[in-house]
């Protein structure tokens, strides 16, 4: 339908991206294929007013799907349609951007143009896996347009830059190509690794971190990528193999890997196994706070607020130094359960795995009783219980009830008849 529309505008539409590629590996695995996210170019125009085809045909699109929903972004003239479900696997995001080339005030018939113009649209991305367009319209429709080899380094299953000094200019690109390397088996072709290690050795990280000179948007996408990556299920491998590239210094420039982050992120995954059923935890979110509690504290929350990670996360970063600090000196003093309670329940479930992953075995045990068992332990008896007792609601009801849970969290109570033998 998307290419009817176009054609009866007179205009060409490409599928492109990353949706090529997975079509095109999924073809040569013998596959099924699951796309949620579809990239199309609209080109091939004729008429200056044909620079937002891609918001008009997403409008017509919108027509048709009325169920769809539509989101025009102006500055770059790009539209997407949604059709959104409660999962994110069944939903559904169509991304259509305007050729993002020069106007050519040529007719459209000319195939040199079109040519021309979808190529520098695609010339401009990161990799040649990802720099591949199928065009959707007649004449020629189902046609591959291949510029740069992409194919070749499909079937190689290489990674392959498009220009040598695209990382120097985004190094999010290191992380696309090391998440697409971990996802499908592939590795960085010889020219490309050089290209990274150009980059990262240029200094230019470095120095955008130290000085804080980067853009919001870089930052943006950094944060996108490493919230794919970190969600992915090949988090570890991806992790390891960016650090391999010395590339997690595009996060802060003293972050680097070792055996003891590596298994205190694998611990934080049996937390947040544990730990979900309680409370829904955001795991990327908290293996990147793990990774950034490994920084010196001066710097976390620094990095947190330059990554626009949210709010909570960025005070959780900020004031975790002190907090550990409190618990590291307060709790091996707190002998009774009940202390235990009334010490660590003002800090926050996150804060407190921070704490566990990063404290000795005494302070992290005690932690993890709290947090298993201690934290969700109730009073023997409740409001209803003292109201048919005799006791009359008022403020005392809360002291009672306290002293309750104090007595029962020490074993001094430990049933119904016990508790009411201790209220009287
Ligand atoms: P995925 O399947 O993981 O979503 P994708 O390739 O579709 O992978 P997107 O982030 O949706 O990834 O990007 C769509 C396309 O935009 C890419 O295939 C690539 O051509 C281009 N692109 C995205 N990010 C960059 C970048 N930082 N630099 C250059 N081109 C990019």
């Amino acid at each position: 339908i998307a290419s009817q529309e176009a054609e009866k505008r007179g205009w060409h539409l490409y599928l492109v991206g990353g949706a090529v590629r997975d079509l095109i590996l999924s073809e040569a695995e013998n596959g099924t294929l699951m796309i949620n996210d579809i990239d199309l170019v609209v080109d091939g125009f004729h008429r200056a007013a044909d620079v937002g085809a891609g918001v008009e045909l997403a409008k017509a699109l919108q027509e048709i799907y009325k169920n769809a929903r539509l989101e025009i972004h102006g500055a770059f003239q790009t539209a997407a349609l949604l059709w959104h479900k409660d999962s994110e696997l069944d939903s559904l995001w169509v991304d259509i951007a305007t050729s993002r080339t020069e106007f050519y005030p040529y007719p459209a018939a000319n195939p040199e143009v079109e040519a021309s113009s979808i190529r520098q649209d695609l010339y401009r991305r990161d990799f040649t896996i990802n720099a591949m367009a199928l065009r959707l319209t007649v004449p020629r429709s189902g046609e591959l347009l291949d510029f740069f080899g992409g194919f070749l380094d499909l079937q190689a299953k290489q990674i392959r830059v498009l220009h040598a000094n695209s990382f120097i200019e985004d190094p999010t690109r290191i992380y696309r190509g090391v998440r697409f390397a971990v996802r499908f088996g592939f590795t960085f072709e010889e020219e490309t690794a050089e290209s990274i290690s150009y980059a990262i050795n240029s200094g230019v990280y470095e120095r955008t971190t130290q000085e804080n000179i980067r853009t919001p948007a870089l930052q943006t996408r950094l944060k996108t990528e490493l919230k794919y990556i970190l969600e992915a299920p090949y988090w570890q491998s991806a992790l390891q193999l960016l650090d391999e590239l010395d590339a997690l210094q595009c996060i802060h420039y003293s972050l680097k890997l070792n055996k003891d982050i590596l298994r205190k992120l694998r611990l934080l995954d049996i937390c947040l196994r544990r730990f979900d059923k309680q409370q829904s935890l955001n795991h990327w979110q908290m293996r990147l706070e793990l990774l950034i509690a490994h920084l010196a504290p001066q710097y976390r929350a620094k990095v947190a607020k330059n990554l626009q990670l949210a709010d909570d996360s960025i005070m959780r970063l900020k004031k975790l130094a002190d907090r550990q600090n409190e618990v590291i000196t307060s709790l091996p003093n707190c002998d009774l359960s009940s202390q235990v309670v009334h010490f660590l329940k003002k800090y926050d479930l996150q804060t407190l795995i921070l704490i566990a992953l990063q404290s000795q075995r005494e302070v992290r045990n005690k932690i993890w009783v709290y947090l298993t068992r201690l934290a969700n332990v109730q009073p023997l008896l409740n409001g209803n219980d003292l109201k048919q007792l005799g006791y009359k609601p008022s403020p005392i009801f809360k002291q009672i009830l306290d002293d309750l849970l104090k007595a029962t969290l020490d074993g001094t109570i430990k049933d119904k008849d016990e508790a009411r033998e201790f209220l009287a």
